[in-house]
């Protein structure tokens, strides 16, 4: 007879689920660790057909027993890291992802870690954990777009297709993945498309991964840019990351928000700009002048799609910009935040960029 017993230790935001099946403890499945960050999969409103919910409203304990089902495929530990509404995370929380994601990694007791997020910031989260995991076991984001007492709530198939993913042999070297509605996204290229859909994530430059099918996994692609085992970033020491600000652009801007920003101390500029990364002439000044000043620039685009390419209309070389490549703004931040943490010089970033 199935027999499931539950120990939950909620005052240390750690908890086991040991699983006895029909034929004993499940001792020889993969190990898997639930990071819990909170989100809309975590979130919980009053009624079933309303659209106001909390984010980050049940604990992990609780999303995980929407889907006993888990148990049968990986042995479970969980931690609850916070408890927010992704458009609260921050850099302390993602250094400390990070860091305990390292250390789990590291260890012959975990084969593989799922993180439980919102989806307004995942892609940041997940792009930010392709650069600074070092390891080659599979990393998985997922979340929902309806919260856990929604009617058709979308996380515990989500969660049971991560929690297969992450599991898996099939996903160990093709670095920090996405999870979302049988979708397999690469953290690089992953981007949420619609506000409400369940099917919001896509990759509008090179499309995604592969498929998770009830727990099945197929490939179909991996990304060539450099990722979690190949980074050269090393985030595990530091306690914050330099301030990198966007910039959007926009037909009659002016250069306002870029001389308010290098005044607010940031140390680099993305600017979404129109076009192949064109700033209005006005902001371009800025920008010219914000560079004058040591502030490294990147030039990004506000276009959903395709790469912002070197001395187009824009002459790189003469103001010591970089270009972000098919890096969308937010992801291209990351990147230069990590970047900074490292050099100063913009071949240099710019070999960061085209390589990662
Ligand atoms: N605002 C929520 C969040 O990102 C939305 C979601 O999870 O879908 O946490």
């Amino acid at each position: 007879m199935k027999h499931f017993v539950a120990m939950i230790c909620v005052s240390m935001g750690i908890f086991v689920l040991p699983m006895m099946t029909g034929t004993g403890f499940a001792e020889n499945l993969p190990s898997v660790t639930i990071l819990a960050t909170g989100g809309t999969i975590a979130g919980a409103g009053d009624s079933q057909v309303g659209s106001a919910y909390k984010s980050g409203a049940v604990t992990v304990d609780i999303l995980l027993q929407a889907v006993p089902e888990v148990n049968k495929i990986a042995q479970i530990k969980g931690e609850q890291i916070s408890n927010i509404g992704s458009q609260e995370m921050n850099n302390k929380i993602w250094l400390k992802l990070a860091k305990r994601i390292n250390e789990l990694l590291a260890s012959d007791e975990c084969d593989g870690v799922v993180i439980t997020h919102g989806t307004d910031t995942m892609e940041e989260t997940a792009y930010f954990l392709n650069l600074t995991v070092r390891s080659k076991k599979p990393v998985v984001l997922v979340g929902a777009m309806r919260s856990s007492t929604s009617m058709s709530a979308d996380g515990p198939m989500n969660l049971y297709n991560a929690v297969s993913l992450a599991a898996s042999q099939e996903a160990v070297g093709k670095g920090v993945m996405v999870a979302m509605n049988e979708k397999i996204s690469g953290a690089r290229d992953v981007t949420k498309t619609n506000t409400t859909d369940v099917a919001t994530f896509g990759s509008p430059n090179f499309g995604s991964l592969g498929r998770v099918f009830y727990g099945k996994i197929r490939f179909y692609r991996e990304s060539s840019r450099k990722h979690t085992f190949q980074s050269e970033f090393k985030t595990d020491a530091l306690e914050d990351l330099p301030r990198v600000d966007i910039v959007y652009g926009y037909a009659n801007n002016t250069r306002a928000m870029v001389d308010a920003v290098v005044t607010a101390g940031a140390k680099g500029v993305v600017h979404a700009g129109v076009g192949n990364g064109n700033p209005y002439p006005e902001t371009m000044e800025g920008l010219a002048d914000a560079r004058g000043k040591g502030v490294q620039v990147i030039r990004s685009t506000r276009v959903p799609s395709g790469r912002v390419t070197l001395d187009a209309e824009v002459d790189d070389a003469k103001y010591g910009f970089v270009v972000s490549d098919s890096l969308n703004p937010q992801k291209s931040r990351i990147l230069l935040m990590l970047a900074l943490t490292k050099t100063s010089d913009p071949k240099e970033i710019q070999r960061m960029f085209f390589e990662y």
